[in-house]
């Protein structure tokens, strides 16, 4: 049986009906932009991660983005952020017209190392916009302690942690706004684009709220330099009915999670994921570590196994910011970790026997070996 590392008809087959009747409603209501759904999923979001305040827009990158605008003040200056994680994440900060500043990474988590950004604080330091990659949240207190004593913003992009915990807070709590994306691949997708901004900043909302539209305060009276970028009631409708599921399937990834930490413990040249004391991990990506990556990879493909490299380039090594100057080298644990990483097929509907399967394909290669 092939593995593959998403497969959404089967994940979605269970809640087909109730999907269907979702969409169906909305078509005969006749309301598709801002109506009882997107008000509806903006409640039981905010409620979900733990929050006062949360705003439906257009995409992950927008919620970034207008979260940004909301929080950021007039644009300018520099934004701290990871070279490894989705383009998306810097692009957010170039569309609102800053510039990225890229830091490297903990080696054991793959997320902002504090201590280097430290190192990377300036007098033009605006924001810091730290990433929950794989599912595991960032060292936010660290991150927030820094924010703190030089006046900086903390905006969280969680895209790939919805339901992840650190210190008993969930993901998207943990700085001034968290955003989440509903890219149909994230573990809790639509079947479109979608995302969302979070925050306990009752202001903070109101501009976000604006920002979605044009900046409207009332009617055609406008008070922010805004955007287009709103959630639609059939994607918050679709958002509706797998909610409830998603305790259960970001457990079922856990579980996978812990079958591979299992089966592949004893491997001398694996690194499995490793998930600090006090967080909850929600596994997006199962990611490891081997220097022999790019053999074992096409081991897997010649069984019918998926996997995927997540990222192959860092950003700071990717044409588009060749201009900030942040040549190779610069970054070295980002650089060695690009070279390493393979992320296994993971998601609920893979099952024990998947995560099975393509353990046992992993062992065989390097037994082999
Ligand atoms: C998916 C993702 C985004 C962007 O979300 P879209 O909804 O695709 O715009 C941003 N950051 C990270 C880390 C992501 O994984």
């Amino acid at each position: 049986m092939p593995v593959r590392l998403l497969d959404i008809r089967r994940l979605q087959a269970p809640l087909q009906a109730d999907l269907d009747r979702a969409v169906q409603q909305v078509l005969h209501s006749g309301q598709f932009i801002l109506g009882e759904n997107v008000a509806a999923l903006e409640r039981e979001m905010a409620q979900y991660c733990g929050v006062a305040h949360a705003v439906g827009v257009a995409s992950g990158t927008d919620a970034l983005l207008l979260a940004l605008a909301a929080a950021g003040g007039p644009p300018g200056g520099e934004v701290i952020t990871p070279s490894f994680t989705f383009v998306a994440t810097a692009q957010a900060i170039t569309q609102w017209g800053a510039r990225p500043v890229f830091v490297d990474i903990d080696e054991r988590t793959y997320n902002l190392d504090p201590q280097r950004v430290a190192e990377a604080l300036t007098p033009h330091t605006r924001a810091i916009l730290p990433v929950d990659l794989f599912g595991l949240c960032a060292d936010m207190d660290a991150i927030n302690a820094l924010a703190a004593e030089h006046h900086l913003v903390v905006i969280e992009d969680a895209a790939q942690a919805i339901g992840a915990s650190y210190r008993g807070r969930r993901a998207c709590s943990l700085g001034r706004a968290g955003c989440l994306s509903f890219y149909p691949t994230k573990n809790l997708g639509g079947a479109g684009d979608g995302g969302m901004v979070l925050t306990d900043d009752a202001e903070l909302a109101e501009r976000v709220r604006m920002l979605r539209v044009h900046g409207r305060q009332s009617g055609y009276f406008y008070h922010l330099h805004g955007y287009n970028s709103r959630l639609d009631e059939i994607q918050a409708a679709i958002l509706r009915v797998k909610l409830p599921y998603l305790e259960e399937w970001n457990a079922q990834r856990r579980h996978h999670a812990a079958l591979y930490d299992e089966l592949l413990a004893d491997l001398e040249e694996v690194v499995t994921p490793f998930v600090p004391e006090g967080y909850g991990h929600v596994y997006h990506q199962y990611t490891i570590r081997t220097p022999h990556r790019d053999a074992l990879r096409a081991w897997l493909q010649e069984r019918e196994i998926d996997s995927a490299i997540y990222y192959p380039l860092p950003l700071h090594l990717q044409e588009i910011y060749r201009d900030l100057g942040q040549g190779p080298g610069s970054l070295p644990v980002t650089e060695r970790v690009a070279r390493e990483v393979l992320s296994l097929p993971v998601s609920p509907e893979v099952g024990e026997e998947g995560v099975r399967q393509v353990a046992a394909a992993i062992r065989e290669f390097f037994e082999r070996r």
